[in-house]
C-alpha cells in the first residue's frame, strides 16, 4: 500500500488503515479518489464532515425511499428501540413481523401467502432458490434441480445468488464455486432492431427461452428473473410482454417462477411491484432494498400456498425448509418495514411518482441527441443514459477509460452522486426528490457526459 495523500481528512486516513469497503478497489482511494465521510442525511442530501452537501441520486444503493432520517420512520424505529429490539424468530413472534407479513400479503400480486423473512437480498435469492429445489424434492420430484436465467441478470453476490446472475465482473473469478446453470438470452431493449419495438423485441426474445424450458423441464426448478429492468446489469430494461409469456411458459412445463423484485419493488418502475404490469404471480417473490425505506437489512421471500403445503408435515418426516439467520425478522428492521409500508399506504406515492418520473423526463430529454449517448430509457423512477464512443455504431468505451467516474467525480463536484455502473449514468432518487432538484441532477448529468466525453 502507497502511503495516503496529505490531502485525506482524518477520518479518511482511520478508515484506510482499518476498513476494506465494498465493490472497491482499495488503491483508488489513497489518492485520487478520497473517500467521503459522512456525517448526516436529510431528505434526498448527505452532508460530509466538511459540511458539504450531495444529492443522493441512487438512493444510497437504491435503498433509500423516502429520505435520509424521514421523521416517520425514524420515529417508529425509535418506538421500537424503546421496546425490543431483537428477540430469536425460532419458536417466537412478534407484532412488527406479523404486520409486515401481513402487510406484504395484502399489497403483493394476487396468491402470494406466506413471507418467510431473511435479512438482505442476496439472503432471500438464497431462500428462493432452496425453497425452490425442496419443494420439488419434497413432491417426488427430485430430479428437478436446476435453475435458468437470464444474461446480464444481477441477483446478489452470495455463492447461490452469484451463480444465478450473470454478470460476468461479479461472478467469473468465483465460476468454480458455483452452481452450473441454465442463461438464456436476455430481453435488454436496448439490443433492439431499428424500428422495432420493446414489445416485438421482447416477444421475439423469449422464443429461446420456452425452447429452454421445454428442453430443461425434466431437470428444472425454476426460472429466475429481474422484472422489467436489469438493474446492476446496467440498467437495461425490457417489456412486460416477456413476463407474461414467462409465466405462461412456467406454468405449461411445471418450472417455479422466482421475481428479484429486491431492486425494482417498492414503486421502482411506477407500480408497487413491477410483476403488476406483466399481470402475474410470481411462485416466490423477493423484496428487500426498499422494504425498510432504506433504514435497516431485512428481505423477504413471499410464496404460495402450494409451496408453504409441500414443506407442512410432521416433524419427524424432516421435511421443514431449514433456513435461518440470526437476525431473521429483527423487530427493528420490521418496525422500519411498517413504516415504510405505511407511508404507501396513507400518501399517493405511486400516483406523484408519476408527476416525477415525467419531470425525469422531460428534464433529461436533450441527452437524446447528446453525441455520445445513444440510448436514454426509463421505467417509472429509473432513468438510464448509455454513453458510447460512437452515437451511430454505438460503439462503446473501453472500460478501462473508465468514463463513468469522470461523471461521478464531476457531480460530487457539483454536489450529488451518481454513481453510474460502467458508461450508464443512471437516476434511482428516494421519491421525495423536488421537480427542482430533478433538474438540478439532469443538470449535472448533463455537463458531467459532457466533460466525460469532450476528448
Ligand atoms: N437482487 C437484485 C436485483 C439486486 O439489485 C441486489 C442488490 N443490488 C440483490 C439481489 C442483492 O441484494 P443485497 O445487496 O442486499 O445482498
Amino acid at each position: 500500500m502507497t502511503a495516503p495523500s496529505d490531502n485525506l481528512p482524518p477520518l479518511g486516513v482511520r478508515d484506510l488503515a482499518a476498513v476494506w469497503h465494498p465493490c472497491t478497489q482499495m488503491k483508488d482511494h489513497e489518492r485520487e479518489l478520497p473517500l467521503i465521510a459522512i456525517r448526516r442525511g436529510q431528505g434526498v442530501w448527505l452532508e460530509d464532515m466538511e459540511g458539504r452537501r450531495y444529492l443522493d441520486a441512487i438512493s444510497s444503493w437504491w435503498v433509500n425511499l423516502f429520505g435520509h432520517a424521514n421523521p416517520v420512520i425514524s420515529a417508529a424505529v425509535a418506538r421500537q428501540l424503546a421496546e425490543l429490539e431483537h428477540v430469536i424468530f425460532a419458536g417466537f413472534t412478534h407484532e412488527p413481523a406479523v404486520d409486515v407479513a401481513e402487510a406484504l400479503i395484502r399489497l403483493a400480486p394476487p396468491g402470494l401467502a406466506r413471507c418467510f423473512f431473511a435479512d438482505n437480498g442476496s439472503a432471500a435469492v438464497e431462500v428462493a432458490v432452496k425453497m425452490s429445489f425442496h419443494f420439488w424434492r419434497n413432491s417426488g420430484k427430485p430430479g428437478k434441480q436446476r435453475f435458468i436465467t437470464l444474461a446480464n441478470s444481477y441477483h446478489g453476490e452470495t455463492l447461490g445468488a452469484l451463480a444465478v446472475g450473470n454478470v460476468a465482473l461479479y461472478k467469473d473469478i468465483y465460476a468454480p464455486l458455483l452452481m452450473d446453470v441454465i442463461t438464456a438470452p436476455s430481453p435488454d431493449g436496448y439490443a433492439r432492431e431499428p424500428g422495432e419495438s420493446a414489445e416485438s423485441h421482447s416477444r421475439r426474445m423469449f422464443a429461446p427461452m420456452r425452447e429452454l424450458l421445454e428442453r430443461h423441464a425434466h431437470e428444472a426448478a425454476a426460472v429466475i428473473v429481474e422484472p422489467l429492468v436489469q438493474c446492476a446489469g446496467s440498467m437495461r430494461m425490457y417489456h412486460p410482454v416477456y413476463l407474461r409469456l414467462l409465466r405462461a411458459a412456467c406454468d405449461e412445463f411445471n418450472v417455479h417462477l422466482i421475481a428479484d423484485e429486491i431492486a425494482v419493488g417498492f414503486g421502482r418502475t411506477g407500480t408497487l411491484f413491477a410483476c403488476e404490469q406483466a399481470q402475474i404471480t410470481p411462485d416466490f417473490l423477493c423484496l428487500s432494498k426498499g422494504l425498510t425505506g432504506g433504514y435497516l437489512p431485512l428481505s423477504a421471500v413471499l410464496t404460495t400456498s402450494t409451496v408453504y403445503d409441500a414443506f407442512y408435515d410432521e416433524y419427524t418426516k424432516l421435511n421443514a425448509f431449514l433456513h435461518s439467520h440470526s437476525y431473521t425478522g429483527n423487530p427493528l428492521a420490521c418496525a422500519a418495514a411498517r413504516a415504510t409500508l405505511g407511508i404507501f399506504a396513507s400518501t399517493p406515492v405511486i400516483e406523484r411518482n408519476r408527476e416525477l418520473a415525467a419531470h425525469m423526463a422531460r428534464a433529461t430529454a436533450s441527452l437524446a441527441d447528446h453525441p455520445h449517448v445513444a440510448e436514454v430509457r426509463q421505467q417509472g423512477m429509473i432513468l438510464a443514459i448509455e454513453m458510447v464512443r460512437q452515437r451511430s455504431s454505438r460503439e462503446p468505451y473501453d472500460f478501462r477509460e473508465r468514463r463513468g467516474l469522470k461523471v461521478y467525480r464531476h457531480a460530487l463536484q457539483r454536489g450529488a452522486v451518481l454513481r453510474p455502473i460502467g458508461n450508464v449514468v443512471y437516476f434511482m432518487p428516494p421519491y421525495v426528490i423536488t421537480p427542482e432538484e430533478i433538474d438540478l441532477l439532469a443538470d449535472i448529468a448533463r455537463t458531467g457526459i459532457d466533460a466525460a466525453t469532450c476528448d
